[in-house]
């Protein structure tokens, strides 16, 4: 693969001291980076490929660390609906009925929508196939740590989801021996809980112990919703995450995700045993409430960001998330103060890399780690002028300003082309796919207007 350097540019390099470098350089060699800020001349080989950014911004890749990718193809399936309708008559029908292939496409498009939005890192909680996604993350040339939807208990699920914990975790199992490390280490398997719903204390603590076991994280979406904290209550005496702190799993490699109904005292939990949060503000603005995540900050819980799926928040683009994490909280709390763009940024990069237990790998621009970097080209009108040039990349930033993307080294998106995918070509295969799951699961989505077909 050989050297990059990338020249003169607004080097935000998210490291230890969070060091800024204005006209700096950033120089990757093979699949990491060499130097950054100052680049001795000495250090840069006479073929190295030399990019001249013009004062371009380049960051650390964004983590994303909680995105459905095989709900991509769902997308528009639970818009304006109840959560119940949501979930038994559109998501279950939905999800219940796709195949290993149609995992894969769905996959694929998601991968589109995170290259182009700047993610180079993501965790995804669970679809059915993880062999589909692991296929479809390989050939994208991104990183992930990819679990199985697991249930073992819950009312009305589709007669394919009635599993036992046994079963579940001797599947997991054989996934994570599989496929963890493929794709050059690119891709990882990590365990999945699917939520306290469905999911039993002996599956919930078998987990941890396998998770421990192999040194991997646990992917569980927590006290996600109002109705959840009460179920929990009624049926444990206790709210989630207390009873999760009773069953022991409160730990490092606990990706808690949502945990919008947390009393103060289990914010103090999460931080006392470095549990990790993946905040996703637009599903949260729909269903679930806010988080308190100004209150997680000040309490140095470590916050990430994602953005669930596309059948619940509609845009896998972390930019929108990270434009809804500035904003939210200042509304609700009245004070526009709280959650700067700096914590922002942390949110989706370093803070990222930590969630995913990654933080030594990538998530900063830091010699001898791996070349995860985007290129943001500011120019246009929805930009400019940058007067602020931290806060513009929260606050006014698009996803369309993001240029290229690199992942180990390796360019997947350059001058706004997706280099490792057909685009077009997938665009084409997996729209057509989630209609045949539409189809094929009895979902007729109502006309919200009246529609007149005209006939040529
Ligand atoms: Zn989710």
């Amino acid at each position: 693969m050989g050297q990059t350097l990338l020249k003169n540019g607004y080097i935000v390099s998210m490291n230890e001291t969070e060091q800024v470098y204005d006209g700096g350089s950033v120089l990757v060699q093979d699949d990491k980076i060499l130097a950054v800020g100052k680049v001795d001349p000495k250090l840069v080989a006479p073929d190295a490929e030399v990019i001249e950014l013009n004062g371009r911004y380049v960051l650390p890749g964004f983590v994303n660390t909680h995105v459905h990718t095989s709900q991509q193809i769902s997308r528009g399936v639970g818009d304006d609906v109840d959560f119940i309708t949501w979930l038994h008559k559109r998501m279950w029908p939905y999800e219940s009925n796709m195949t290993e292939e149609d995992s894969y496409y769905s996959t694929l498009m998601c991968c589109l929508e995170l290259i182009r939005s700047g993610v180079t890192s993501f965790a995804e909680p669970g679809g059915q196939f993880v062999s589909g996604m692991v296929k479809g993350v390989t050939e994208a040339g991104l990183r992930a740590k990819l679990a199985k939807s697991v249930m073992d208990c819950g009312e009305g699920l589709p007669k394919i989801w009635q599993r036992t914990a046994d079963q579940e975790l001797e599947q997991q199992e054989d996934d994570l021996k599989r496929y963890h490390n493929s794709a050059d280490g690119r891709v990882q398997i990590w365990f999945g809980l699917r939520t306290i719903f469905n999911n039993t204390d002996d599956l919930i603590i078998r987990t941890k112990e396998m998770a421990d076991r192999y040194g991997v994280g646990i992917h569980m979406h927590v006290a996600e919703a109002k109705s959840e904290v009460e179920y929990t209550q009624e049926v444990y005496g206790e709210p989630t995450v207390t009873h999760l702190n009773r069953l022991g799993v409160l730990d490092k490699n606990l990706l808690a995700v949502h945990t919008v109904w947390l009393t103060n005292e289990e914010i103090r939990m999460f931080r006392e045993h470095d549990v990790k949060v993946s905040h996703n503000p637009a599903s949260a603005m729909r269903v679930l409430g806010f988080a308190k995540i100004p209150r997680m900050l000040r309490e140095g819980v470590c916050v990430s960001i994602g953005t669930d799926g596309a059948s619940s928040s509609n845009r896998m683009d972390i930019v929108d998330e990270m434009w809804l994490t500035s904003l939210i909280h200042k509304g609700w709390r009245l004070d526009s103060t709280v959650v700067p763009s700096e914590d922002v940024l942390r949110m989706a990069t370093i803070n990222g890399a930590r969630a995913l237990l990654d933080d030594r790998i990538y998530g900063s621009l830091t010699p001898g780690k791996k070349a995860d970097l985007i290129v943001i080209n500011p120019h246009g009108p929805s930009m400019m002028p940058v007067n602020d040039k931290i806060a513009a990349l929260v606050t006014a930033m698009h996803s369309t300003n993001i240029e290229s993307t690199m992942c180990d080294g390796k360019w997947l998106m350059r001058d706004r082309k997706i280099l490792t995918l057909d685009e077009e070509a997938i665009l084409k295969e997996a729209s057509a796919r989630g209609a045949a799951i539409y189809d094929r699961a009895g979902i007729h989505l109502p006309d919200r207007f009246p529609v007149t077909k005209i006939a040529d």
